[in-house]
């Protein structure tokens, strides 16, 4: 369900406690708004298809690039999603060096997240910056990216980790291997302040 094991476990008692079915490996392929059904073909069990009914879908497309971003030569030619093929370090374009891109249509394979965006953006000044200069590029990001999971009106699990898929917590004093009410205020109030009145001022 997460990538990270220690969060997904989490994430399947939330889903055991609401009683949810989840569909792992799977793939809405058609949807019959008449009848209100969907369906679902299961790449973990041989494709198999089952006809789901819903009262309401919220249906989430494949990520990708945008399609302009995709048509580029600065694009992965090897992948559909189409991201811009940057060095998941450095943030450097692989065939381009004086390219660097970031965010949501870069290539890293780190989770796509303003959290990873606030490490990757010194990254991404710091070496143009060096490259502009005749220095190889110094700065190094390391795929940190932080999902905040709202398992109830009252409960939040924030899942932090990086590259190497373990929880990398920013506080490690506080356990954030269990849903928290405080991760829920952090989530409600505290990151709307930092991201408006600290992040986009960049000094956070
Ligand atoms: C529902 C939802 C919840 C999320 N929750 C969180 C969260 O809690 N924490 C977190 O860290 N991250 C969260 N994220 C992820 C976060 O929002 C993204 O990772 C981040 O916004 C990506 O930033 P970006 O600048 O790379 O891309 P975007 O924010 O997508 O910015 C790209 C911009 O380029 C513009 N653009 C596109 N094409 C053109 C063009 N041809 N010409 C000019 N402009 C163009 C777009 O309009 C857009 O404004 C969430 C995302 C979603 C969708």
């Amino acid at each position: 369900m997460f990538g990270v094991k220690e969060f997904a476990q989490v994430l399947e008692g939330v889903a055991r406690r609401y009683g949810i079915t989840v569909h792992l490996q799977s793939e809405a392929t058609a949807v019959d708004a008449d009848r209100r059904t969907v369906t679902v073909v299961d790449h973990g069990n041989e494709d198999a298809e089952t006809t789901l009914d819903y009262d309401v879908m919220h249906m989430v497309p494949p990520q990708s690039a945008p399609d302009w971003v995709k048509k580029t030569s600065l694009a992965d030619p090897a992948s559909p999603a189409g991201y811009v093929e940057i060095d998941k370090h450095t943030t450097q374009h692989t065939r381009n060096p004086n390219v660097f891109a970031l965010g949501d249509a870069g290539s890293s394979p780190n989770s796509k997240t303003g959290a990873a965006i606030r490490k990757q953006a010194p990254v991404g000044v710091t070496n143009p910056l060096d490259v502009m200069a005749g220095r190889p590029p110094s700065a190094s990001y390391g795929g940190y990216a932080s999902c905040p999971l709202t398992t109830s009106r009252h409960s939040m699990l924030l899942a932090e980790f990086d590259y190497s898929m373990t929880p990398t917590p920013t506080i490690p004093v506080i356990d954030t291997l269990k849903e928290r009410k405080d991760m829920w205020y952090l989530k409600r109030y505290g990151l709307p302040t930092m991201y408006w009145q600290a992040m986009l001022r960049g000094l956070a």
